[in-house]
């Protein structure tokens, strides 16, 4: 299977070939054609299998096809909803680099930032936005963004938009569009609250599924270390005296956690740095930059600001803390084992984590095989 056969046109056939794409990934080949045919989609897909190709590569294709319309002023007629801003910058560097032959603009809106430079982008004329949903809707109140003409929306990481809070935002925004609007849907879990939206705003989807509900990537190499609280330091710079971890993403449950783990290790000459909400957007983009350069080796991050991150061969996540929510450990460990690679997720679990640990292996109906081998391991009474 390759592209061509999914009718892609050639401007974006020519970008997506220059990013190196060969072959289509299984949500790009289920996904595509029904998006090019207008049907509505709910996408059930971890990240690291090209969803985002999936669907900006379709939206393109079809506000390029009716481009010809535009004569003069754009209009919005895409709308990609998503959790966080570095989802929404990423996203955005997606649709620069499929779209960069169809002439097709677009701009991206996050909140924390200063308004001005994305009103003026507005004002410049765009096609698609890619937007967080608190600072779309103030802008929308603001009246600097008319989505009467919108034709695809988008909602991505919808279980996480709801996680994070921002269920009455969208639900305000959808209420605002057109209903012929086509509408795809992507999650990676299915909660129950993803099944009720679904029926709420979706009409006749095609379910499109590349991996069971919360089943976790195959080539992700899973451990459990029981190990104290007070000791999980220490066995985190244990780990991290083996070379052949090049560079991890270590996640906390706190942002004091995060940039207590951050500094400690740097007083160790390990180089790390922290993400997290309470940090500027200019922070996280050079914490985030320095870890993609490998110029740190250690990035430190709560999960609100390592949502969505993209990096390229990451090979180590490491818990820190197990997450209460245990779709958020999915989550976690698809930042590795991207595209096909070969990942490692390493789990320090106490004694109060036992319960976090329990659901978790419930959720991904998988044993997490524990290492007993290690010098912090926890004694059971
Ligand atoms: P995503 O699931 O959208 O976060 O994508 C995960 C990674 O896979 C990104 O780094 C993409 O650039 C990459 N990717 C997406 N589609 C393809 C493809 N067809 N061939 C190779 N890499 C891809």
């Amino acid at each position: 299977m390759d592209f061509e056969k999914l009718n892609i046109i050639t401007p974006i056939l020519k970008a997506i070939c220059e990013e190196g794409y060969t072959t289509p990934t299984l949500i790009q080949q289920q996904a595509i054609p029904v998006i090019l045919e207008g049907r509505d989609l709910l996408g059930c897909a971890q990240t690291g299998t090209g969803k985002t190709a999936a669907f900006a590569i379709p939206l393109l294709q079809t506000l390029y096809k009716e481009r010809t319309n535009l004569k003069g002023q754009r209009i919005v007629k895409g709308l990609i909803l998503t959790p966080t801003r570095e989802l929404a910058i990423q996203i955005g560097e997606s649709l620069e680099a499929y779209g960069r032959y169809t002439g097709i603009k677009h701009a991206v809106i996050f909140g924390g930032v200063s308004q001005v430079p994305q009103v003026n982008k507005l004002r410049s004329g765009v096609d698609i936005i890619v937007a967080t949903p608190g600072r779309l809707l103030d802008l929308m109140n603001q009246k600097y963004i008319n989505v009467s003409c919108l034709k695809m929306l988008i909602l991505d990481e919808a279980d996480r938009m709801l996680d994070m809070g921002f269920s009455f935002d969208v639900k305000k925004i959808i209420s605002r569009l057109t209903d012929t609007r086509q509408t795809l849907l992507f999650s990676a879990t299915m909660p129950k609250e993803i099944t009720k939206m679904v029926d709420a705003i979706l009409k006749n989807p095609v379910k499109v599924e590349v991996t069971p509900v919360s089943s976790t990537v195959d080539t992700i190499e899973q451990n459990v270390y029981f190990v104290e609280q007070k000791d999980k330091k220490s066995l985190l710079i244990k780990l991290l005296k083996n070379r052949a971890i090049e560079s991890v993403l270590v996640f906390t449950r706190t942002k004091h956690g995060a940039d207590k783990i951050a500094k400690d290790l740097a007083k160790l000459s390990i180089t790390a740095q922290a993400i997290h909400g309470d940090k500027s957007q200019v922070a996280r983009q050079i914490a985030l930059n320095n870890f993609k350069l490998k110029r740190t080796r250690v990035l430190v991050a709560t999960d609100i600001a390592a949502r969505g991150i993209d990096i390229q061969e990451l090979s180590h996540i490491i818990n820190f803390d197990l997450p209460n929510v245990p779709e958020t450990y999915v989550h976690r460990i698809g930042r590795t084992g991207r595209a096909g690679m070969v990942g490692t997720a390493l789990s320090f679990c106490d004694r109060e984590e036992m319960g976090y640990l329990r659901a978790i292996q419930k959720l991904i109906s998988k044993k997490i095989p524990v290492v007993e081998e290690q010098p912090y391991s926890m004694r059971f009474a």
